[in-house]
């Protein structure tokens, strides 16, 4: 059993209170971990706000912290994928695939450390003839990263990373179900250089302590991903802070009559409506699918579903593994049951065993199912038919969430109108809307939040823009 208490100012400490981390698989107790009190979360932003006020890395330094924390990852690849196959109950090859993501998420924050810049400002009006003017961006001071279970490690070092690069202070609060990586995190980060101070560990439930993190006034800026019930509750508490919220979303992909390539299109939509057990909020969850292909295009999805290997995440063939907590994985069942009970059908799956639940595909759901009306996150797909494009375009829109959006066509028209009208902040053309490039920017609309993420357009948004004037005489 590993004990983790709270990283402040260089220094494990640990109070009272603890939790217990379980692997997401076997059950087993696999670490303690501190609940933060009210006054150690006070120490923690107190540590970040005195490390902002007198102390300052030059960008080359930030740079090269962060580029030798990035060989430190990988050169710990395999045990840092296998604390997340424990704590996630993540399956062994994307664990490995996230450490090698977040390697590079934190190389391109490395590289933006280098290019933060203002611009100049021409002040071509009357009376102004004798002032130039330029603006510098400047950090933001004491930025807090909340963070969610479902990628502890990429997810966090898109905070943290962008953080260190525009030259704030951090206070970081891991998901309480997977703190153990964001821990590792700030030890190979500190082993890289990166003084005491900078970045601030605070552990603890959400739902208890979070309030704490909340009300602290030190704190000019929260970056927070998870889901969009605490991501309003960040928002109202947090006053006229700035705030970037990554929240959910219940991912439509439309599969066109004219789609490249049909096979292809459903290997995507259900590898990726199962991957991390359907946990991602750009998951494949709702699929139209062009009646001219449907009966096809569902044949051809059991077929790729039906060779998926499900089961311990330690396996390195495995596909799919459990879900973050058995009573998820009944959440997800009862929606499935639920669905049938109004007139879904079962096309493959349906069954769950602790917290595994098989990969699902359903059809004949309607709208106002929580299956498609609510962000499922969880490994269930349903697959719709539709007659004309305008009635698929509207469905797809037809949702409180706006992230990400798949389309399969091979009309250059229509993708081009997909593009313009899809209310989304991405749209993916022949990909699903799990297709995320780490440098891009990446954020949704409405329910899905506010805001960008990629390490470039995360540097702006924990940057501020600040003009300066002088007068020439
Ligand atoms: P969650 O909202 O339950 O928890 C996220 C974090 O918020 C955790 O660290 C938790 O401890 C903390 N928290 C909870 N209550 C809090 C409070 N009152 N004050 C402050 N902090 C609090 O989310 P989750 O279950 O960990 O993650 C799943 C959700 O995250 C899904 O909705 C998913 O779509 C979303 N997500 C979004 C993105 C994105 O980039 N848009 C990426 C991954 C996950």
């Amino acid at each position: 059993m590993e004990t983790y208490g709270h990283y402040i100012n260089g220094t494990w400490i640990h109070d009272e209170n603890n939790f217990t981390v379980y692997d997401k698989y076997t059950g087993e107790a696999i670490a303690t971990v501190g609940n933060a009190s009210k006054e150690t979360v006070n120490k923690a932003v107190e540590s970040a706000l005195e490390t902002f006020r007198s102390r300052k890395l030059s960008p080359t330094q930030r740079y090269d912290i962060l580029m030798k924390a990035a060989g430190i990852i990988q050169d710990r690849k395999e045990e840092l994928a296998l604390v997340m196959v424990r704590e996630v109950g993540k399956v062994l090859k994307d664990a490995l695939a996230e450490i090698d993501r977040g390697t590079q998420t934190l190389i391109a924050s490395a590289e933006e450390a280098k290019r933060i810049a203002g611009t100049g400002i021409p002040l071509g009006q009357p009376g102004n003839d004798q002032k130039m003017a330029f603006s510098i961006r400047v950090p933001v001071g004491v930025v807090c990263a909340i963070t969610p279970f479902n990628f502890p490690f990429n997810l966090t070092v898109h905070k943290v990373g962008p953080a260190i690069a525009a030259g704030n202070t951090i206070v970081l609060k891991p998901a309480e179900m997977t703190p153990i990586i964001a821990c590792k995190l700030a030890e190979i980060l500190t082993e890289a250089g990166l003084p005491a101070g900078f970045l601030n560990v605070v552990n603890g439930l959400g739902s208890e302590m979070g309030q704490y993190l909340l009300e602290d006034e030190r704190i000019a800026m929260y970056t927070f991903t998870g889901s969009p019930g605490v991501g309003r509750h960040i928002k109202s508490a947090t006053g006229i802070r700035k705030v970037t919220l990554e929240l959910g979303n219940n991912s439509p992909n439309i599969v066109h009559r004219d789609a490249p390539d049909l096979q292809r299109a459903a290997e995507l939509c259900v590898t990726r409506g199962y991957s991390n057990a359907g946990q991602a909020c750009i998951s494949v969850q709702r699929v139209y699918v062009h009646q001219d292909v449907f009966n096809e295009f569902v044949d051809k999805a059991i077929q790729v579903a039906q060779k998926l290997k499900v089961g311990d995440p330690k396996d390195p063939s495995t596909d799919i593994g459990p879900m973050i907590a058995e009573r998820e994985a009944i959440r997800a069942e009862s929606w499935i049951k639920e669905a049938v009970a109004q007139g879904a059908k079962i096309a493959f799956g349906g069954t769950r065993e602790g917290a595994v639940l098989q990969p699902t595909i359903l059809t004949n759901t309607t709208p106002d199912m929580k299956v498609m009306c609510q962000e499922v996150f969880a490994p269930v797909i349903s697959i719709v038919p539709y007659e004309d494009i305008d009635d698929a375009f509207r469905q797809v829109n037809d949702s409180r969430f706006g992230l990400q959006a798949g389309f399969f066509t091979n009309d250059l028209q229509l993708a081009m109108r997909a593009a313009h009208e899809l209310e989304f902040g991405g749209v993916i053309i022949n990909d699903v809307s799990t297709y995320r490039a780490d440098v891009m920017p990446y954020g949704g609309v409405k329910d899905s939040g506010t805001g960008k993420e990629g390490p470039h357009h995360a540097v702006q948004e924990m940057t501020d823009e600040k003009i300066v004037v002088i007068h020439m005489q």
